[in-house]
């Protein structure tokens, strides 16, 4: 199934995408794409109704494929061939920070340049979302915990995140710096999710083309690893790591500029496409 959510910031609803490209709304089965309906049992429900049966909805804002996101998690330099490229080397366990919720936005909508960012730049992830509580779960068990997977825009300003004192998260969670969606695919629809291509344009230029086959450290790990330090919890995103082509790695770098348009995706779970604007 493609899940999806449609209308207005703060009021869409819960829908899915048909076989024949119709937008569905679920709104009288599930109150939203969220919680216990994206648990095993409420994903099974939802794949018991026909498409057909359900009220067509008029294609409009797309708002981000999951609600009710407690933890916004990212893995950094988690593409053998995207750290060689930062000049950092393969971390000897994964590197995990913490994106802010707030971040999160639909995946056509627009991108906001913070205040005094001069390096803003883009990273093309798989997104994984958690389905039922995942506490010290095994790398084999690990994927009976997630729900599915999306398309997540790691938006990043290097200068916020590098270049001042201490860790990551301030560069990564300015307002609007995390695109997900068009689709929460379930994950019956993915065969493996260390082989789906992944790509990114800016402005219509090719910028990353890569593959979850570079992965450093896996789904399945990576959920196994991560539980081993916090719950995980319906509705949790991870951020699973970016391949080569990111802004900063370019010689001379290169970042993004109110009016350029980013576009991406990954095999199977759909395309965004935003434009950056300053936010005044
Ligand atoms: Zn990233």
């Amino acid at each position: 199934m493609k899940l999806m959510r449609v209308g207005e910031i703060g009021q869409e609803k819960p829908a899915m995408l048909d076989a024949d490209g119709k937008i569905r709304d679920l709104s009288g089965h599930v109150s939203d794409i969220a919680g216990a309906s994206i648990s095993p049992e409420g994903l099974a429900k939802l794949a018991a109704i026909d498409p057909k049966t359900l009220p067509e909805l008029q294609p409009g804002r797309i708002g981000a494929c999951v609600a009710g996101t407690g933890k916004f998690i990212c893995i950094g330099l988690n593409f053998s061939d995207h750290a060689a490229e930062t000049g950092a080397a393969v971390p000897p366990e994964p590197v995990i920070f913490m994106k802010a919720t707030s971040a999160i936005i639909g995946p056509n909508d627009n991108v906001l340049i913070p205040r005094g960012s001069e390096k803003t730049d883009w990273e093309v992830e798989l997104g994984v979302v958690i389905g039922k509580t995942a506490k010290y779960v095994s790398e084999a068990d690990a994927l009976d915990y997630v729900a599915g997977y999306c398309v997540s825009h790691d938006v990043s300003e290097r200068a916020f995140q590098t270049e001042r004192a201490g860790q990551w998260t301030k560069g990564k969670s300015c307002d609007t710096f995390g695109p997900i969606g068009p689709w929460l695919v379930t994950k019956d629809e993915i065969a493996d999710p260390q082989n789906l291509g992944m790509w990114l344009k800016v402005n219509g230029e090719t910028m990353q083309n890569g593959s979850s086959k570079t992965m450093v450290y896996g789904v399945a790990f990576v959920v196994s690893y991560l539980s081993q330090f916090m719950s995980l919890h319906p509705g949790d995103v991870i951020s699973t790591g970016t391949p080569p082509g990111v802004g900063m790695g370019m010689k001379p770098p290169r970042f993004l500029r109110a009016g350029d348009v980013v576009q991406l995706g990954i095999e199977g779970l759909g395309t965004q496409k935003q434009t950056f604007q300053a936010d005044f």
